[in-house]
């Protein structure tokens, strides 16, 4: 992710919609383990995959030739070739993915909190043209929140020795965002069981650059223009070829 170009996640307004769109498109959603296999530790916590084996309508609501849409849609279709999930192009209105090129910031919901968005807006918002350096990059990243994955550098091992001070006037500067855009975008860490529970990946496509003028001086996280191989891995994991497979199964089946 480049860091001149950040992306914050579009965060639902309404927590127990939220909950309930998760519950309704995949009541795994509830139960998936992490990665050690151990289930969920306590309610009121859940992830926010899609079904496996389901399609997704990606809509464009500005303007593109269809080259430009398929360009667009190479991003989608390289996460498909490790997840199950059916990316398609559509004109639906209802399409469950509706994207915005026409914007001043790249942003995205959370997996399914995208069916909690009112059809006329954009889920996805893609502030970089095509040809850009580093579109490809942030095309990936941005399509990892679609698919319900969070910023890796908010994950709860991290420990990214941030200088909050400097990280806050960095980001006021260069790009306007206030104290509380910063906190939920970069420095918050998030909840293990509201996540893909992986190991932290400092080289997953979901890690922003970190600049040691922000750190300790020391700690620095390049640029990640690439899916990880960890990313691979979730996205496998949590998208099995055969959606019967789901690896939480057996939870659902014994609670
Ligand atoms: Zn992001």
């Amino acid at each position: 992710m480049k860091q001149n170009k950040p992306c914050s996640i579009i965060r639902p307004h309404d927590e127990s919609a939220s909950h309930h769109a998760a519950l309704r498109e995949n009541p795994a959603n509830t139960r998936a383990p992490n990665a050690m296999g151990h289930g969920i530790r306590a309610t009121g916590y859940f992830k926010k995959f899609w079904r496996a084996g389901r399609t997704l309508r990606v809509r464009f609501l500005d303007p593109h030739s269809f080259i430009g849409k398929m360009v667009y849609m190479a991003g989608f279709w390289e996460w498909q070739r490790y997840a199950n999930i059916d990316f398609q192009l559509s004109e639906d209105e209802d399409a469950e993915i509706r994207i915005r090129t026409i914007c001043d910031d790249s942003c995205s919901t959370i997996g399914t909190d995208a069916l909690i968005i009112e059809q006329s807006e954009a889920t996805l918002y893609l502030a970089i043209p095509i040809g850009e350096e580093g579109f490809m990059a942030t095309l990936r990243h941005e399509i990892g929140h679609v698919l319900g994955f969070e910023h890796e550098h908010m994950h709860r091992d991290a420990n990214i020795p941030w200088n909050k001070e400097k990280v806050y006037a960095y980001y006021l500067e260069e790009h306007e965002w206030d104290k509380e855009r910063v906190d939920h975008n970069i420095l918050k860490t998030v909840d293990p069981d509201n996540v893909a529970d992986t190991d932290y990946d400092t080289t997953s496509i979901m890690h922003y650059e970190v600049d040691a003028e922000l750190t300790d001086g020391v700690f620095e996280v390049g640029e990640n223009n690439e899916l990880s191989e960890k990313d691979i891995k979730a996205a496998r994991y949590f998208y099995p070829k055969d959606p019967d497979s789901v690896p939480w199964k057996d939870l659902l089946d014994n609670p």
